[in-house]
């Protein structure tokens, strides 16, 4: 079968299940969302691409961002990050707060909120909050290659007005020395970084570095090096669906990062970055028919890592 007739294929496998789940509710932008979209894209590192259903519809990307935003800060302080984040699955949900405190201020890793956070707050040092939204969605421009990816306004507003779990969060780590900006900054920033809106196509483009030991293949670039792309891949393998990273690992095999958006990040190394869209949630806040697409795809393509 060809590429593109087994994102087909994959896509009508899907009928019977599109609509399951519980869209992420806790945001109220996030709510109106339809549950019953559905989308799939698939970039190979030979440059093939192949889509179905709504995959040119921008959704939020929510913590599919914290892939890019690890890439940005890393690039930026080097080994010196994990110093302030550590690597380790947590067990726990992805807005937790208690391992927190056990652990003085240091989050398990950085795909979990209060990771994230320190992250942003990594990208937030010499910089106002106004130029470190623009360096992340320049970031995601050059990297989907198309210019009109943006900040859905209303989601991040929304995310605002709902924060307190993640204002607590900043504020507990704040405690311990571990945020060096002023919580408001850091969740102006993190709040927008999780409302950026892009397609399954553009996502997926955005991602293949990861596929691709840290180059772009299409253009020659290089994003980030090869030993980081390994790390960034390892972490998402095994924090990237927080207390359900094993169960994702068991059942698609691949490093994923996912958000309550309903979106995943997939990448298959030297093959391609997969990207996908279903917004209703399992109990875990990852999205259900989108997991279910990805087991698919990878028996069917043969994309593992193991
Ligand atoms: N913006 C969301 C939050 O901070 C991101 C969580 C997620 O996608 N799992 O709660």
């Amino acid at each position: 079968m060809s590429l593109s007739e087994i994102v087909e294929q994959v896509h009508r496998e899907m009928a019977d299940h599109i609509g399951a789940g519980k869209v992420a509710d806790y945001i109220p932008a996030l709510a109106e969302i339809d549950p019953r979209k559905f989308g799939l894209a698939v970039v190979t590192c030979d440059g093939d691409t192949a889509s179905a259903g709504d995959a040119d519809e921008p959704f939020s990307i929510q913590s599919v961002s914290k892939v890019f935003t690890l890439t940005l800060a890393l690039e930026k302080a080097g080994v010196a990050l994990w110093e302030r984040v550590g690597r380790e699955p947590t067990g726990s949900a992805f807005n937790s707060i208690v391992q927190l405190e056990h652990e003085a201020g240091i989050p398990r890793n950085p795909l979990i909120n209060a990771g994230a956070i320190v992250v942003t707050d990594e990208l937030l040092a010499d910089h106002t909050p106004e130029q470190t939204v623009e360096d992340i969605v320049a970031f995601l421009r050059t990297r989907a290659d198309d210019p009109s990816v943006g900040i859905d306004l209303e989601v991040a507003w929304s995310e605002g007005d709902t924060g307190d779990r993640n204002a607590s969060l900043a504020h507990f780590m704040r405690s311990f020395g571990n945020l060096k900006g002023r919580v408001e900054d850091v969740l102006h920033v993190y709040f927008r970084q999780c409302a950026i809106a892009m397609s399954c196509r553009q996502l997926a483009r955005a991602g293949l570095y990861l596929a691709h030991a840290g180059t772009d293949p299409m253009t020659g670039e290089r994003v980030i090096s090869e030993v980081r792309t390994r790390r960034i891949n390892a972490i998402m393998m095994s924090c990237g669906h927080y207390d359900a990273s094993g169960e994702f690992a068991f059942q698609v095999g691949l490093p994923g990062k996912s958000g309550v958006g309903g979106g995943i990040l997939a990448i298959a190394p030297r093959q391609a970055a997969i990207a996908v869209w279903s917004p209703g949630l399992n109990e875990r806040g990852n999205s259900l028919v989108g997991t279910l697409a990805l087991e698919r795809l990878g028996a069917l393509t043969g994309w593992s890592v193991f």
